[in-house]
């Protein structure tokens, strides 16, 4: 209201001084003070909205308050809400960082059991940055220590949970296993190190020994974190990779959401469009050499959205063979 205010004061002293001959000059105060009204007002709205849209954004269906809620909603209402949502503003909730690239298994459902690649550890120097980044903006999403790797042949492991949870607080830090290496002490070990929870899927038809040796020494809360489940195979075709497992006609017509909450980084720094391109075919950015949010909203991932949300899958090799369909996030 400041400049209500003084306005006003000009008003009267223009007036006060007017003899009456000068009317003119005392309508183009009282236009003046219109305009001077109007602006403050457009200002006033133009601040409510910022404000509402930051609101908004804040309570985002990727957020952690409100996946907490959409919990309880029947899952088409959830589905529809976060397809919503995410169609209209991406929003990086979920990172993978491929912390080494080995694993220990070879599936007939995966891509590793038949492009075998180096076997590396992804350099501390890359996986600091990635963190300092990530504290930079504040990140309060999902951070999960795999993608085509096993995370607990990386003996770093607790180290880098330790060090991604000193620097983010607030974020979620989980990691998927087949399990094979779990014990009951590195489960503690991880735990202690700000490991929130983990995936323990087990492929055999069954749970494996170690595994249930864990599940029994674990309290009811903390069985939660100790996320067991039974795997028989994955049916995804991997971007076209394993043609054992079914190969398309045509590309799907059927969008993707995958780009607008997820980003993955392999054990080398690439980013490729996503956690089913496991050659990284289709390459985002590189994080050794750019900043993730830079990679985040880049062409080359509003172009891959603007496809998707057409439904069309064509402008991309991955895009183009992937049989997955719509995918929210976890
Ligand atoms: S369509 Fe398939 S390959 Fe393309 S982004 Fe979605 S999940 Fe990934």
């Amino acid at each position: 209201m400041a400049p209500k205010t003084r306005v006003d004061k000009v008003a009267v002293t223009c007036i006060a001084g007017n003899s009456g001959t000068d009317l003119g000059k005392e309508t183009s105060v009282n236009e003046q003070r219109q305009k001077q009204l109007h602006r403050a007002e457009q200002e006033n709205i133009c601040t409510w909205v910022r404000t509402a849209w930051a609101r908004a954004r804040r309570v985002h269906p990727a957020s952690k308050r409100v996946r907490r809620l959409l919990g309880i909603l029947p899952g088409a209402l959830k589905a529809t809400l976060q397809r919503w949502a995410l169609e209209r503003s991406p929003r990086l909730y979920s990172l993978l960082i491929e912390t080494c690239s080995m694993c220990n298994r070879r599936c007939h459902f995966c891509p590793v059991a038949y492009y075998p690649r180096p076997k590396k550890l992804m350099r501390w120097h890359l996986y600091a940055k990635i963190i300092s980044e990530l504290k930079e903006i504040g990140f309060a999403g999902k951070i999960g220590l795999h993608s085509y790797n096993e995370p607990l042949l990386d003996k770093r492991l607790p180290r880098l949970i330790r060090y991604a949870r000193n620097n983010l607080p607030s974020a979620t830090i989980m990691f998927s296993t087949n399990g094979d290496l779990m014990t009951l002490e590195l489960w503690l070990k991880l735990r202690e190190a700000g490991l929130d929870y983990a995936w323990i899927k087990q492929y055999d038809g069954h749970i494996n020994p170690n595994v249930r040796h864990v599940m029994e020494h674990l309290s009811g809360q903390e069985r939660k974190r100790f996320q067991v489940s039974v795997f028989s195979a994955y049916t995804d075709t991997r971007g076209g990779l394993l043609k054992h497992m079914g190969q398309l006609e045509a590309p799907l017509k059927a969008g993707c959401l995958r780009p607008r909450f997820q980003m993955v980084i392999a054990f080398d720094g690439k980013v490729p469009i996503c956690c089913q391109d496991y050659l990284a075919r289709h390459v985002m950015g590189d994080v050794n050499r750019e900043s993730l949010m830079d990679i985040w909203n880049n062409r080359k991932f509003q172009h891959a959205r603007a496809h998707l949300r057409l439904k069309d899958r064509s402008f991309s090799i991955v895009c183009s063979n992937c049989n997955a369909s719509h995918m929210y996030p976890r």
